[in-house]
């Protein structure tokens, strides 16, 4: 199945729900022939939490939030080790570690960057940060640090990008990312469903989205966080059925890409997993910043139980 065309791609999000079955069927043919039967497993680690100055609406940790969170700067390296080891223990894929806020001094950026090198020396784990809109010099560092690929997630379309942000442009999102590509920089982008976008908004993103051409593309849909600005957004359109297409298409525009379901999983698509396997090849265990998310061994049943296998990148753990 190919999809050229914007309006091919809105065909996807409008199939009628008993059209579904058929549309798995073609994106798990696509899904087996580059991903094979297996789901990687990602650990998020929050090493730096509140206090942001951005008005990003979902957001708990946000200039605008409400929420009573945990609130702190750069955690300790011990913690960081801890996280690192655990990852390396349940030989899970990937370790992500996530940073609020948008812009870092110089010697933040050289006080976490220190920390990723003995996090590198101690577990060799492939390593994802969530980190803002770097310069170019602070992600020189980080890269000769260790970090193998940075996550920016483009969040929604640049139409309806200025209904849920207003402190900073899809135009720097997308600067920072080709400048972050152009060091040689693996790229994790993806966006959020539910924010009050039109299936339009969607289709833009992922076209946006294949445009990067990211290793990895996380999707979320919205838990409605108390306290935020969105905290009243109606999800009850985010049926499963609905998701599910949402995430084939993100399966057909980027058929070799890590196809992430994130924030939203336990929530919208409990009960679904053998469908939700058959497109995506990659989950968060054990949360999303600052939700809570199923743990590692819940994880790990949920894709054994569908017929999976859950990922290992052993070559990364010689
Ligand atoms: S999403 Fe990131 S930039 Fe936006 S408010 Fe939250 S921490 Fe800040």
């Amino acid at each position: 199945m190919n999809i050229e065309t914007r309006e091919e791609a809105l065909s996807i999000l409008n199939l009628k729900n008993d059209e579904l079955p058929e549309l798995l069927n073609i994106v798990y043919s696509i899904r087996k022939k580059y991903k094979g039967n297996r789901v990687g497993i990602q650990l998020l680690t929050n090493v730096r939490s509140g206090n942001c100055t951005q008005n990003c609406a979902y957001c708990a940790q946000s200039i605008l939030s409400k929420v009573d969170i945990k609130k702190y700067s750069l955690v300790s390296t011990e913690k960081i080790l801890k996280d690192g080891n655990l990852v390396l223990d349940n030989s899970l894929a990937r370790h992500c570690l996530g940073l609020s806020g948008i812009r870092f001094s110089d010697t933040e950026i050289n006080e976490f960057a220190n920390q990723i090198i003995k996090l590198k020396k101690e577990t060799q784990t492939p390593i994802c940060c969530s980190i803002g809109l770097l310069t170019l010099d602070q992600a020189e560092i980080l890269k000769k640090a260790g970090v193998d690929r940075i996550n920016h997630n483009l969040n929604t379309s640049e139409r309806f990008y200025p209904y849920i942000c207003t402190t900073h442009t899809y135009k720097e999102r997308i600067d920072n990312i080709k400048m972050l590509q152009s060091l040689g920089f693996e790229i994790c982008c993806g966006g959020i469903i539910g924010l009050g976008e039109e299936k339009m908004d969607i289709v833009d993103m992922v076209f946006s989205i294949k445009e990067i051409n990211p290793q990895a593309v996380p999707i979320n849909f919205l838990i409605p966080i108390k306290g935020t600005p969105l905290e009243n957004s109606d999800t009850a359109y985010l049926t499963a059925e609905y998701c599910l297409k949402i995430l084939c298409l993100t399966r057909l525009l980027l058929p070799k890409s890590d196809i992430r379901c994130a924030a939203g999983r336990e929530v919208y698509l409990k009960g679904w997993e053998k469908e939700l396997f058959c497109v995506v090849d990659s989950v968060f265990a054990s949360g999303y910043l600052t939700t809570d998310g199923d743990g590692i061994d819940e994880t790990i049943k949920v894709i054994k139980d569908a017929g999976f296998e859950y990922y290992i990148e052993s070559s990364n753990f010689e």
